[in-house]
């Protein structure tokens, strides 16, 4: 294997889909899987599809293109208000869009009918989130300024829990979707059948009661890649957590004093280490940095391993206590893994630099 790596097993994500899947459709939803935690691979969308999930959503073009080029034949959404300059290509890329401006909606409008295509919208609604969306009371001037669109055809309204400011779905939000979903109805003049909710806090709700009829798509990433909820700060008992892994080899493994030497200014990333002086110890140097991971979000996988600091190529692990690794210590060329929260998953999946591998065991 190529290091640094992302490992990613199959069966595990594949089952977990699964459970969120059958959880969801219990309750009459629909699931949309999100494909941006791993940068629109396009093997996260066919385990999607293997799982039986309606369509796949993801935040950036580019990652819808690399997956209408695999040949995944679910239908795609766009879930980030779409840039104006990127409207031209948007029906080519996916089928529904995130609408959160009147005028962005109406020029999506005269795009689509000079290109003769149609294309599907939901309406962003801000259900308290302060992230993207239409205030509650904006929503009839909204139905009303768009009630003359010919190409793009809005389909229901959409919502998002706990991404900028962690407010949570309760049952009150979902009942009140499904109010804002008739006012936009009634000015609009046209029938809307969906209510898309994301993402992975939302499934808290369906485990234990039954939302709204009109509430009939989620879209969801870390629940099934993570097995995490990290809105409601907990770990999905029926799903997998250990899907995914880091792996960075180490480049040299020496015996430092764990105090610096010399004047102290600011290090690489302008902060301020606090150091402990803890004697002589084992350091371990990774050849994976921050422009690969976020340190912060990333747990050691073998005992006794300890994050110290990282810089932008180079991560430095204390092994002193590293029980389990072999008796004769670190050696230049093993390899140490380490498992990743969001962020952390998101940055390698996202650098050039990081090998992502799917795994059948
Ligand atoms: C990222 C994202 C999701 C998925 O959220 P998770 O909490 O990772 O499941 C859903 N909807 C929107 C609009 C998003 O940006």
């Amino acid at each position: 294997m190529k290091y640094p790596a992302l490992t990613i097993c199959r069966s595990k994500v594949l089952s977990n889909a699964c459970k969120v899947r059958e959880l969801c459709s219990k309750k009459n939803i629909e699931v949309w899987g999100v494909t941006k935690g791993l940068s629109g691979d396009p093997r996260l969308a066919d385990i999607y599809r293997e799982a039986g999930f309606a369509g796949i959503s993801d935040s950036r073009s580019l990652n819808l293109k690399k997956i209408r080029d695999s040949g995944n034949d679910l239908p795609r959404q766009l879930m980030r208000i779409a840039m104006r300059s990127e409207l031209a290509e948007l029906p080519g890329v996916a089928d529904v869009s995130l609408q959160s401006e009147v005028s962005t909606i109406l020029e999506l409008d005269r795009v689509c009918s000079s290109l003769g295509v149609f294309h599907e919208t939901l309406i962003m609604v801000d259900i308290g989130d302060l992230r993207e969306g239409f205030w509650p009371n904006d929503l009839v001037y909204a139905g009303e300024a768009l009630s003359n669109i010919s190409n793009v055809s809005i389909t229901g309204i959409a919502a998002n829990f706990a991404c900028a400011s962690g407010v949570l779905p309760t049952m009150e939000k979902l009942d009140d979707l499904a109010r804002y979903s008739d006012v936009l109805r009634e000015s609009l003049g046209r029938n809307l059948p969906n209510i898309s909710i994301g993402g992975t806090s939302c499934l808290k709700l369906l485990e234990g009661q039954t939302p709204p009829s009109a509430i009939n798509q989620l879209r969801i990433c870390e629940g099934v890649l993570l097995g995490k909820d990290t809105a409601f700060m907990r770990e999905i008992p029926y799903l997998d957590g250990t899907a995914l892994a880091i792996h960075a080899e180490i480049v040299e493994c020496k015996l430092k004093p764990s105090v610096p030497s010399g004047e102290l200014g600011l290090q690489a990333f302008g902060e301020k280490p606090v150091f402990l002086d803890r004697g002589t110890r084992k350091r371990a140097l990774l050849g994976i940095g921050r422009q690969d991971v976020n340190i912060d979000r990333l747990t050691p996988m073998q005992d006794g391993v300890s994050i110290i600091t990282a810089s932008s190529d180079h991560m430095i692990v204390d092994v002193t206590d590293a029980a389990s690794l072999r008796k004769d210590g670190c050696q230049p060329g093993d390899v140490l893994s380490f498992r990743p929260l969001y962020p952390a998953m998101l940055a390698a999946a996202t650098s050039e630099y990081v090998s992502v591998v799917f795994e059948d065991k």
